[in-house]
């Protein structure tokens, strides 16, 4: 049997390709657990979470995590949740910073450990790599409460590399490119991404069951694609669990 009794999901109402009614169908069949799908998750909280999650804007990519201190303009823009994924200056927030004040505004009674809420969201949460010392787009942000940031979805896992050097070889002929290239990688508006994030849920929940992250092999929705073309062959073309997967989740549903 699972640990978790109940998963209540967060809508972004930005992103009317996710068929919502379908992925909860999808997760309660494969889990046998009750979901329960909510609105936008900043709608029924109080105002304050807007002031308090602009202060988790990041500016610098090679810089570690500071807080920032927000504008009104800044706390305005949060409050309309206008989707400005499409947006030549894109706005990026540290994730674990975000899931943080997301924690805080879940009611106490809904907080604990047999309740997983899982929060979409169109801004572009990104986790600040020791390794490498920069920050690093993030589809998912795992754990109890789980983001999912759709805008990440499209930039974390790369392109090929020859259409980067495409558009910057022939600037002029984006269109063209794009054309070129198209099906190869999510864009915006991609009716695909309601399949894709089936995968991100499973990733998040076997994780939150099993404290085990990702899975070395393609042929499997729980990998963790750094490109595109990966994602689209484990979610889109092969959208199976590899065999130990399968059997874990057996283990896990039927115990
Ligand atoms: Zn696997």
């Amino acid at each position: 049997m699972l640990n978790i009794k109940k998963i209540i999901i967060y809508d972004e109402p930005t992103v009317p390709e996710i068929k919502i009614n379908e992925v909860k169908e999808f997760i309660s069949k494969t889990f046998h657990v009750n979901v329960e799908i909510r609105p936008n998750f900043f709608e029924n909280t109080n105002g304050e979470i807007f002031q308090k999650i602009a202060t988790t804007r990041i500016f610098e990519l090679k810089k570690p995590f500071e807080k920032h201190n927000p504008t009104v303009q800044e706390i305005q823009m949060e409050e309309s949740n206008t989707d400005n994924s499409q947006n030549e200056e894109r706005v990026l927030y540290d994730g674990f910073e975000f899931q943080k004040i997301i924690e805080k505004f879940i009611s106490p009674n809904e907080s604990n450990q047999e309740i997983l809420h899982i929060i979409f969201t169109n801004k572009l949460t990104c986790t600040f790599d020791k390794s490498d010392y920069r920050y690093h787009a993030r589809a998912l942000i795992g754990s109890n409460p789980t983001i999912i940031s759709t805008t990440g979805i499209i930039e974390a896992p790369a392109k090929p590399k020859q259409y980067y050097l495409d558009l910057m070889t022939n600037l002029k002929k984006e269109n063209e490119i794009k054309e070129k290239y198209k099906g190869e990688f999510l864009e915006y508006n991609d009716s695909r991404i309601s399949e894709v994030v089936k995968g991100y849920l499973l990733q998040t929940i076997m994780y939150y069951e099993t404290g085990e992250v990702f899975c070395d092999d393609k042929k499997c929705r729980l990998y963790n694609a750094h490109w595109q073309k990966d994602l689209i062959y484990s979610q889109l073309k092969n959208r199976k669990l590899c065999n130990k997967h399968q059997q874990k989740l057996q283990n896990i549903v039927n115990h």
